[in-house]
């Protein structure tokens, strides 16, 4: 006898499979890079976050390697046991050195996912609020935002995409002690940059803190490549910022950068953080390898080349009945609408040797499944050209 739970969970199952919402996963052959072998076929893929090419980058492999070496494969234990290492603490002060010019008295503390990050400033910021706290939702932010959020157990505003008018109104009309708005930086399944500047001026009017998630905007935006602070030439008090390390910098991991006290009072408090195990130290012991990559001379070239691509594909035509978002950032999403249409046209560029995932609800909003296409320094402008073809050729019927 199959047990009702099972049999519960294969109606609902077949259920998602009707509404062509079943997701798959399909395992890589080779690195990270756009041309790899995918199931035992080689593709062109247009849809890592490895933004400037840095996954599979020679000297990024070897720090791996080296890492390993110097620190065995395992840190062991949490940070706070003895699962801190020395690699740990160097890439801490790096990043921290990195966002000095753009908070007070800035201090870093590493992650093992940025996930884990945002669950840890949300739960962190409501612990010290002691209730008395509400947060200020944009309406487009990543799901783990929105687990953070949760897990604080906040009140919580949505206030709709970049609509800071609404949210000043809020901010306004709210009585809590603590406020704290929440954004991504930049969208992660839209591209559009978040109007970061506004929003900050708004928190610093209404006392509240400012969360940023720059998760596709670290690495990438900004002249030395430290992201949307840089890029607009920000710095306050009131900032609390968030950057990933497994996507323009290529490895894993995540960091907050804050004032010094709010991250002694994660170290203390955020669970997320203090309840796991610490990241392999190899892995931080690359990250400062593909830090010094992303901030000097050959990360400077990369982002140019990125920009480059990206002016290539967002002017090149697309089939018609398919729309384009206006995105200026690395994450170019065309949006198809059906589940049924995305997977037909992500199946159709398989045929064609690229390698798109068809992004649907409850990612997105129902209605607009879309392929997210990302491009990388790694791609050339052949590749580029060659996806632009396989698009206009695979329309909709
Ligand atoms: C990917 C992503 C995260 C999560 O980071 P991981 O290191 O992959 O856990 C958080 N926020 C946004 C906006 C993201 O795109």
């Amino acid at each position: 006898m199959t047990h009702p739970l099972l049999q519960n969970l294969s109606t609902k199952l077949a259920d998602i499979d009707a509404q062509g919402l079943r997701r798959k996963r399909l395992s890589a052959e080779s690195p990270c890079q756009p041309h790899l072998v995918v199931d035992g076929k080689p593709l062109l893929a247009f849809n890592s976050n490895d933004y400037l090419g840095l996954a599979a980058h020679p000297k990024v492999v070897e720090a791996l390697k080296e890492g390993a070496s110097l620190y065995g494969a395992g840190s062991g234990a949490s940070h706070l046991i003895s699962g801190h290492f020395q690699s740990h603490a160097r890439l801490e002060e790096k990043l921290a050195s990195m966002l000095s010019p753009h908070l007070e008295s800035a201090r870093a503390l590493y992650f093992c996912t940025g996930y884990m990050a945002n669950l840890g400033i949300l739960s962190a910021l409501a612990d010290s609020a002691q209730g008395d706290i509400t947060v200020f939702s944009e309406s487009l932010n990543h799901a783990s935002l929105i687990d953070g959020i949760r897990l604080s157990r906040s009140a919580v505003q949505l206030y709709p995409h970049c609509d800071t008018q609404t949210l000043n109104e809020q901010l306004k009309a709210c009585t809590s002690q603590t406020k704290v708005v929440v954004t991504d930086s930049v969208f992660s399944m839209d591209g559009d940059i978040a109007p970061v500047r506004e929003l900050l001026a708004l928190c610093e009017q209404h006392g509240a803190w400012l969360v940023v998630d720059d998760a596709h905007g670290f690495g990438v935006l900004g002249d030395t490549g430290c992201g949307i602070l840089e890029h607009l030439n920000l710095r306050s008090p009131n900032l609390i910022y968030m950057g990933t390390l497994g996507k323009a910098a290529g490895v894993g991991g995540a960091f907050v950068a804050a004032h010094d006290t709010f991250i002694d009072w994660m170290v203390q408090r955020s669970r997320p953080y203090i309840y796991t195990t610490a990241a392999a130290p190899a892995l931080a012991h690359a990250l400062l390898t593909s830090l010094r990559i992303i901030m000097g001379d050959e990360g400077k070239a990369r982002r140019a080349h990125l920009n480059e691509l990206i002016q290539q594909f967002s002017t090149a035509p697309i089939p018609e009945g398919w729309s384009r978002l206006p995105s200026r950032t690395a994450i170019q999403p065309i949006i198809i609408g059906s589940n049924a249409d995305v997977l037909k046209a992500s199946a159709d560029l398989q045929t064609q040797g690229l390698w798109i995932t068809a992004i649907r609800a409850p990612t997105v909003p129902v209605g607009t499944a879309r392929l997210r296409i990302t491009l990388s320094a790694a791609h050339t402008t052949a590749d580029v050209a060659q996806l632009v073809k396989a698009l206009v050729s695979g329309g909709p019927a």
